[in-house]
């Protein structure tokens, strides 16, 4: 049975006080085990809302869960979706303060940018590609308002996908003519490599993501438009950084994209 709208917009609170104090919370499924994933979706827009009220603005999405690993590990066989505010964009080269977050991990994926609104219905590969008007390389600094990351399908969904910042950089490269499937990445942390991916990772390829996103956001009376950027799925495992750290995503064909990380005041 689908929850109230009282107990909905309870549990949108206690993530936004969880997001402004730096404060986790209990899994939302813990408190209340039956609590869906179109429940949870609810509870996402009303934070969300709450989070326009207060001046920012949607800018986008991103998709979450899209590795076959973390699939499993939650137990689901399909990915989820975030929105990407303006309040969490970062400049490439920026700094981000780690005390401004919960449990903040980060990941490079591929970002797009639509150059016109992808179709409500039936969107395929083809359109997604007729659509982006470039790639960019990104780092998606994950985060989680849930206690330790001990969550479910419908915790993460309603804690707006894990979402926490995100840094476009590199080159805005045209789809045409590239294989994102194929696409690689390498990560360094402080200059080490710390990890390799390639585009396959994100549900095959990131385009397949994109598409399922589209298809998905029009059964929730959604729609992905000219301007949006779209974070299409981590494309190897997150590191976890510590103040101090630099961490730099290279692509190939579409340069790299790098972020500092800092403790707070004095570091
Ligand atoms: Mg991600």
């Amino acid at each position: 049975m689908p929850l109230d709208d009282t107990t909905r917009a309870a549990f949108a609170m206690s993530l936004l006080g969880a997001l402004d104090e730096r404060r986790p919370i209990a899994p939302l499924t813990e408190v209340t085990p039956d609590l869906t994933v179109d429940d949870a979706y609810a509870i996402q827009r009303l934070a969300i809302e709450q989070r326009c009220n207060r001046g920012a603005r949607i800018i986008g999405m991103k998709i979450g869960l899209t590795s076959r690993a973390i699939q499993q590990a939650l137990g689901v066989d399909e990915p989820d979706f975030g929105h990407l505010l303006s309040t969490m964009r970062v400049a490439d080269g920026g700094t981000v303060d780690l005390s401004t977050l919960v449990a903040p991990r980060a990941e490079g994926e591929i970002a797009f940018v639509l150059g016109s609104d992808l179709p409500e219905t039936d969107c395929t590969e083809a359109d997604v590609l007729a659509c982006t008007a470039f790639v960019m390389p990104t780092i998606e600094i994950i985060d989680s308002r849930i206690r330790d990351w001990k969550l479910t399908l419908a915790d993460t969904v309603a804690d707006n996908a894990s979402s926490g910042l995100f840094v476009l950089g590199g080159r805005k490269v045209p789809v045409d003519g590239l294989d994102l499937r194929t696409l690689g990445m390498n990560v360094e942390v402080n200059g080490d490599l710390h990890a390799t991916g390639a585009g396959a990772a994100a549900m095959g390829s990131p385009v397949t993501s994109v598409a399922w996103l589209a298809a998905t956001l029009g059964r929730h009376g959604m729609r992905l438009r000219a301007g949006d950027i779209v974070l299409s799925g981590g494309l190897a495992a997150p590191n976890t950084p510590k103040p101090g750290d630099w961490m730099r995503v290279s692509m190939q064909h579409l340069g790299s994209v790098s972020v500092r990380f800092s403790g707070g005041e004095g570091n």
